[in-house]
């Protein structure tokens, strides 16, 4: 293999592209890994669900990379009723430069070629791919590879490229603080070791606030077009606030961030594609989120790990290996997701008991310990949503 070229080339290296490339260089293959901007602070809550902690043992072996561990999880109805609850195994919160460093160095470590460059352009040569990236010195470049794999996020140039963006109903829209709380103390109504989720009437989505080693992550999600950038941006400034005691913290503390989620609506799971004639999504970038918790990091692990199991296993051809990643993301994770996405309306905008269903789940998770338990698990990734509204109607039955 020359210098320039390489079986695989992938593009991005977050969770996705940088798990992707560790596994597939482990297995003995030659990997190019773009991205300009290495490990860095994406825009992210950060939080990585006690599942993924279970199934990527990697996250917890490597203590030199820090995180907190969360035990509690602390929600907010949109009628203000408040309930602390006990998460049975920890999830943990991280820096997003963190994370995505621990994966950077796991993928460079296991022999994939890092190349600190953004990919400009792409295109079909000699049953493979030329790709062009260029450096932050404005130097341009041409490789090929065999194998393209876009893990680019959600605004992926390579989706752009191979399918088309994401319509705007499949997008959710969120803003975020980083804030740097050494010497800050939040008002007596919360803890510093506790995450808050705060639900909003007449509201796709949720605010949040995630503690890090040293610094607190605060945020707000919605389905995009459904508040308008002002509203989100005042109400997490109010939501902040209120974390505090009254006071926004001093500015120079404070890193503001925006950037969008792919929540796919209902109808986009059977017809979403995500692989083609030598090239796979993973990620973000093929739109595998959860629509009702954002949660994508989960994902983005386990769609990389999905696509390298099937690439070990097709050793025969291209086309055997796509289908049967296409195959193995429907059936361990799809059809949840699609689930999900016809939850989702009802989840945060549905009554049950005459009630706004958040508010009438916090109400019951203050009384009854099998409506919180299964509250808690879906917030954190570990209840299925096929099975979501038969538990919560029998566990709620128990009750009223
Ligand atoms: C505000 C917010 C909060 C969130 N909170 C959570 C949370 O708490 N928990 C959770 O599980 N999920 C959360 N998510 C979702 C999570 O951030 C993503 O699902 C996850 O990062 C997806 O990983 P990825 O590797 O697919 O993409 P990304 O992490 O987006 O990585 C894509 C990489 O591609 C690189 N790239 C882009 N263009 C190019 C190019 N042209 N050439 C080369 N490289 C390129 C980028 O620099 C980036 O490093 C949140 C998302 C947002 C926006």
């Amino acid at each position: 293999m020359l210098n320039d070229s390489a079986e695989f080339g992938i593009v991005g290296a977050g969770p996705a592209g940088a798990h992707l490339a560790s596994l597939l260089a482990s297995r003995g293959r030659n990997v190019f890994l773009f991205d300009p901007k290495g490990a860095w602070e994406k825009p992210c809550g950060g939080g990585v669900t006690s599942r993924a902690l279970r199934e990527f043992d990697f996250l917890l072996e490597n203590a030199s990379y820090p995180k907190k561990l969360i035990n509690r999880i602390k929600l907010i109805s949109p009628n203000k009723s408040v309930v602390a609850l006990a998460v049975e195994e920890p999830f943990a919160v991280y820096s997003r430069q963190i994370l995505n460093g621990l994966v950077l160095d796991r993928a460079v470590e296991a022999g994939a070629t890092f190349i600190c460059e953004a990919v400009s352009g792409f295109e079909r040569q000699d049953s493979g791919w030329s790709i062009e990236s260029e450096s932050s010195g404005g130097k341009k470049r041409a490789r090929w590879v065999r194998f393209l794999i876009g893990a680019d996020g959600a605004a992926s140039m390579t989706r752009r490229k191979l399918v088309g963006i994401f319509p705007k109903r499949d997008l959710a829209l969120a803003f975020g603080y980083n804030i740097n709380d050494s010497g800050l103390m939040p008002s007596n109504r919360f803890a510093t070791d506790e995450v808050i989720v705060s639900f909003l009437p007449g509201f796709t989505g949720y605010l949040w606030a995630f503690p890090r080693p040293g610094v607190m992550n605060f945020g707000v999600a919605s389905k995009l077009g459904e508040k308008t950038s002002e509203y989100l941006r005042s109400t997490l400034s109010e939501f902040v606030r209120d974390y505090y005691g009254g006071k926004m913290p001093e500015s120079d503390r404070a890193t503001f961030f925006g950037a969008k989620i792919p929540t796919l609506h209902a109808g986009g799971w059977k017809d979403l594609r995500t692989t083609g004639d030598g090239w796979a999504l993973v990620g973000d970038a093929a739109g595998f989120c959860d629509p009702i918790t954002g949660e994508g990091i989960y994902y983005a692990f386990k769609s990389a790990e999905l696509l390298a199991y099937a690439v070990e296993k097709s050793a025969l051809t291209w086309s055997d290996a796509t289908s049967r990643y296409e195959q193995l993301w429907r059936e361990q994770f799809g059809a949840e997701l699609e689930r999900a996405s016809q939850i989702l309306p009802r989840f945060y905008r549905g009554r049950i008991f005459g009630q706004i269903f958040t508010d009438a789940m916090v109400r019951l998770s203050k009384v009854h310990r099998g409506t919180a338990r299964i509250l808690v698990r879906a917030l954190i990734g570990d209840q299925s949503y096929v099975n979501l509204k038969h538990d919560l109607l029998k566990s709620a039955w128990r009750v009223v």
